[in-house]
Formats: structure tokens, C-alpha cells, sequence
């Protein structure tokens, strides 16, 4: 899959997760095998998951690297990979935030 922009993202080792996230940082309490982030995209939606085994896995924590991938069903679509800390986009259907065209499409080439 080709990567379309990569957005910043970083761990934060936490207890219990804020109720108000900050955009790249994706937020993990060990305690409670629950980590929280805002979507890469920058649309604002919190992406909630459970780590533990058969669905997420934080597999290196500096750089962040989480498996598998994030793909949002509802309202932006975007499907992206977290690797090496940076969420590596690879299918984003409705671009239009500012956070994202901050870093939006900086790998890619006009034509391809
Ligand atoms: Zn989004």
C-alpha cells in the first residue's frame, strides 16, 4: 500500500486516559490494556482500542509501532498504519483538516 502522508505520532504512557486528547499522541494504559488517539487525519474522532492479544498490539513503544492497522468505518474513512512513530496513512477518502494539510501529502507526488 502506498503511503500517502505521514503524521506524527508518539506514545504516552498513561493510568487512565484524559478526556480530552491531543492531536499525535497516542495515549496507553498499561493497567487497563486500553489506549486511546485521535484519528490521524485530524477529523477529531477518538479511536479507542483494547491491547491485548487478538486486537491491538503495541509491538515497540520508541519509536511507536502498533499492529494492525486503524481503519475508521464512519464519517473520515482513513485507513492508517502506525509504524516507526508516525501513522502512515495509506487511504484517506475525505481530507480537510488543518492538522492534516500541516502534514498532509508530503510524500507524494503531483501525477502519480
Ligand atoms: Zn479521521
Amino acid at each position: 500500500m502506498k503511503t500517502l502522508s505521514k503524521i506524527p505520532m508518539q506514545l504516552l504512557e498513561v493510568e487512565f486516559i484524559p478526556e480530552q486528547l491531543e492531536e499525535g499522541k497516542f495515549y496507553y494504559s498499561e493497567k487497563y490494556k486500553t489506549a486511546s488517539h485521535l484519528c490521524a487525519c485530524g477529523c477529531g474522532q477518538n479511536f479507542h482500542v483494547q491491547i491485548k492479544e487478538g486486537e491491538w498490539n503495541i509491538s515497540n513503544k520508541e519509536p511507536l509501532t502498533v499492529t494492525p492497522s486503524f481503519k475508521h468505518r464512519i464519517q473520515c474513512m482513513a485507513h492508517y498504519i502506525i509504524s516507526d512513530g508516525f501513522a502512515n496513512i495509506v487511504n484517506y477518502p475525505k481530507p480537510k483538516s488543518e492538522w492534516f494539510t500541516r502534514y498532509g501529502f508530503q510524500d507524494s507526488q503531483p501525477g502519480e
